[in-house]
Parts: structure tokens; sequence; C-alpha cells
């Protein structure tokens, strides 16, 4: 849901048969909206250092409950007595393309610590709360086999313990292609790799969360140029969108390819910034990009914008939302 939560695209997704998650209320109300009668077995909620009342509201209405804290058990036990929940595991280390969107690891706000795994059985039995699975999310991104291996083999282990696990979820992070250059995520090797893990696990299902993976490619963000400036050896192109509606580049220097359609087939001979109009100095959708000559009212793509680009939009500077038309 936080990837995009276009309404068109909630329901290609539902109609799919894909289940949902979410991390906020306002997120499984608009599932609601949309889908009055999803199965609530579909959604999973993933919240953190969220209220009191948010676990109330989720559990009433049934949807599955990832919890990632022992203090909810702890402090609010009569809220989990007699329920089926899921658990999220900090594994100790995460991953990702960017620090920012490492979500394991002591330094991540995330996740239950393997040295609280003893306390929350002792916990759950003591309530009666049934784990009916374990839940970890690293990061956004992870190109690396390994970590995924690691930490599928390490839920699977901990299953162990966990006598009521039906289901290891891995959650997101699956990577796409961000750069022409890039080597392709090998697929192939990473099912083989786990179904092979899985053998010896024949009840217990596998989940994924992948967010950017299925909506990522499937967005452009098209603008138009505004206008063209040099100083010294800096070129700077300017465009109609900025860090308002991309945050991406400069919340975690994240690379979105760029190019100029109105003149696609022309010699890419220039250096240049691609900027936005917003009042800040960080507000760069590319830097160092090679571009043709440029004219005022060009039509610019900026390709992989279908998640993490108008979720994460805001007002700042009181600028308008840009359209959103499905193809
Ligand atoms: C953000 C998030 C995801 C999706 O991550 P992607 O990088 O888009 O695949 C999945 N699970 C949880 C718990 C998340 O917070």
């Amino acid at each position: 849901m936080k990837a995009n939560f276009n309404s068109e695209i909630l329901d290609i997704i539902y109609k799919s048969g894909l289940g949902f998650e979410c991390v906020s209320i306002g997120e499984m109300k608009r599932l609601f909206d949309l889908m009055p009668n999803i199965d609530r077995k579909k959604i999973i909620f993933t919240p953190n250092f969220a209220k009191k009342s948010d676990y109330i509201w989720a559990l009433a209405n049934q949807v599955i409950v990832i919890v990632d804290s022992i203090y909810p058990i702890a402090k609010w036990p009569d809220i989990f007595e007699n329920q089926d929940i899921m658990i999220r595991i900090d594994p100790g280390k995460g991953d990702g393309h960017h620090d920012h969107v490492i979500t394991a690891g002591s330094h991540s706000k995330f996740g239950i610590p393997l040295s609280d795994i003893n306390q929350v059985l002792r916990l759950c039995e003591k309530y009666c709360i049934k784990i009916i699975g374990l839940h970890t999310h690293n990061g956004s991104g992870i190109k690396n086999i390994s970590t995924w291996l690691d930490t599928a083999k390490l839920l699977l282990e901990l299953s162990k313990k966990f006598k009521d696990t039906a289901v290891i979820n891995l959650g997101g992070g699956i990577p796409i292609k961000e750069k022409l250059n890039q080597r392709e995520f090998d697929f192939n090797k990473f099912s083989q790799m786990l179904i092979d893990l899985k053998k010896n696990f024949k009840n217990i299902a596998m989940w994924f969360e992948p967010g950017r993976f299925i909506v990522g490619e499937s967005g452009a963000l098209i603008t138009h140029v505004t206008q063209i400036k040099q100083k010294d050896d800096q070129n700077y192109i300017g465009v109609d969108v900025g860090m308002n509606v991309l945050i991406r580049p400069i919340l975690y220097g994240s690379y979105h390819e760029i190019v100029n359609l109105t003149k696609y087939d022309q010699e890419r001979k220039l250096l240049v910034s691609i900027v936005g109009p917003i009042c800040e100095s960080g507000d760069k959708l590319g830097e160092n990009r090679e571009f043709p000559e440029t004219d005022e009212e060009d039509v610019i793509l900026i390709a992989n914008a279908g998640a993490y680009v108008r979720s994460m939009a805001s007002e700042y500077n009181l600028r308008e939302m840009p359209d959103e038309i499905i193809i």
C-alpha cells in the first residue's frame, strides 16, 4: 500500500488475487472503502510504534496483525489475549539501497531483536497468544541473494520454537532495475535457493511483500521544461515537478532514469542537472546526466515512478499534485 495507493492500481492488484500489506489505519480504511468484500485475511497490518488503539482497531477488523516489539504484548496483554498474530523479527542485520531503507539491525527502529525471543515465547504462552507466522522486512532494493537466504534460514529455524507457525514472511525489498546497464536480479537463482530451503519445511508457507517490484516500473512521471540556466560549468534544466513529488533522490540518493522525449533521438552531448521549482537546494531530480540540447516546453520522462513517488509526495510549497492517468 505504501508504494502506491492509487485506487485503480489497487483494484488491478486485488483482481490478480494478491493481498495487501498496510502500515496504518488509513491504508486499511482505503482498502475497505475500495473493496468492501475483501477477505480480511488478505490484509496484513505491519505497524511500528503504533498507538494502542491502532492494534485494537486492526484486531476488531480481523486483519492479520504483525507485532514488531515486545512492548505491546507485555504492556497491553488484554488486547492480544487468545488472538492469532504474527511477529516481526529483526534478524540483526539489514540490507538495502541506502542506509535509510535498511529496516533491520540495532540502528533500525523495527522488529523484535533475537535476544527478546524467549521472553516473547513466555508472554505468548502466558496469555494464550498464538504466533501463526514469523515476519521480517530487511529493507528495500535487496540485491544480495544471501541476505534473503540467511533470513529465510533464520525464520525456518525459529519456526521450530514457535509451534503454531504456518507462515514465514520474508517481507518486501525485491529490487528492480534502476540503471540501464545494471545487472538483472537473478530470479531463477533466488527462487531455486528458496525452494531448496523450503523442502525440509513442507508445512510452512513462504510469503513476500513486494511493493516496488510490483508497481515501480509501471509508472512514469511526465513533465516539461520550464527554464534553462548555465552557471560556470553547471547546466541546469528546470522542470515542472520537484522534490515535492519525487523525494527519493534527495531522501535516499535514488537514481531515476530521466530522458527528453521531445529530443529523444538527438545526441546527448551536455552534462546537466535536472532540477525542480521547489525552494530548496536539494531539489535535484538527477545530476550529471547526459542530455541533448533542450528547450522550454520539451517533454521530460522520469522513469520507475510507480513506487514511492505519488505516495510520498507532499504539498510543500503548495505546489499542485500531478494528475494520475492509467493507460
Ligand atoms: C515498505 C514495506 C514493504 C515493501 O517494500 P518494497 O521495497 O517496496 O518491496 C514490505 N513490507 C513492509 C513491512 C514494508 O514496510
